[in-house]
């Protein structure tokens, strides 16, 4: 087995060992024991796993493993190679997901990490370094933290694979995409992000990663893969803790 693969698996049985919970960072609910989550509300967690489409994680009807691919990406490939996610943007994750995105909360940081390198156990293995999604300065500065960066941290420790986690930045302050159509969305961070000058020799034929907390329309994680690019980057996959997969998710 690969060494990702035995990662993973110790990956897995840390995980198990995650579930008591002394509160848990699903419903907020005060247990007993130690860890992020509870037994029972580990079960309402939807695990994708890194199944779904090769291209956009969406779920499909019919998965076909290594070939499946949704309408969608059949009929305009993304601008990536390919994308996994750990789980689903749902009901049963959207409190662990906003606490932890809005509020800062990291008590759920490695189990998340576990999470996301076992969905992107296969990228992960052809991947130079991970690269967080960046916030723009003036909102890093309010929020005090890049949620995405922690996420790249955590799967950096977890599988070996290094983190670049200022390797791109955010050249305009884009408004939130909370509330936003797929339209809006798009338009509102084109051309918003620039990849690092100082890094241009790392970059040069690397296959990096994007690492990000939700993947909505992938609007987001399109613009950075062009700016990935435009900088001389050979291959772009995307990695991501949930995968919406409501329409009405959407403007979340
Ligand atoms: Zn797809």
């Amino acid at each position: 087995m690969s060494r990702i693969g035995h990662l993973a698996k110790a990956g897995l049985r840390s995980v198990a060992g995650f579930i008591w919970p002394a509160r848990s960072v699903l419903t907020g609910e005060r247990h007993g024991g130690q860890g992020a989550i509870a037994a029972e509300d580990f079960t309402q967690l939807r695990f994708l796993n890194g199944r779904g489409c090769r291209s956009c994680a969406a779920i499909v009807e019919i998965d076909l493993g290594e070939d499946s691919l949704c309408g969608a990406c059949a009929a305009k490939a993304p601008r990536w190679d390919q994308a996994r996610a750990a789980i689903a943007y749902d009901d049963a994750s959207r409190q662990m997901i906003l606490e932890f995105k809005h509020g800062g909360r990291r008590d759920g940081l490695g189990a998340m990490g576990n999470w996301m390198t076992m969905a992107g156990q296969d990228i992960l293995e052809a991947t130079d370094y991970l690269m967080p999604v960046p916030l723009h300065y003036q909102r890093l500065a309010k929020r005090g933290f890049n949620q995405a960066g922690w996420l790249a941290q955590a799967v950096a420790r977890r599988s070996g694979v290094p983190a670049m986690v200022d390797g791109l930045k955010r050249v305009k302050p884009t408004q939130s995409q909370g509330g936003l159509t797929a339209r809006q969305r798009k338009k509102n961070v084109a051309g918003a992000f620039k990849a690092r000058a100082r890094y241009r020799k790392q970059l040069e034929g690397a296959r990096i990663t994007l690492v990000d907390d939700v993947y909505t329309t992938g609007s987001t994680l399109s613009a950075s893969t062009l700016a990935l690019k435009q900088a001389g980057v050979a291959n772009v996959n995307v990695l991501v803790l949930a995968r919406v997969v409501r329409d009405r998710d959407v403007t979340i």
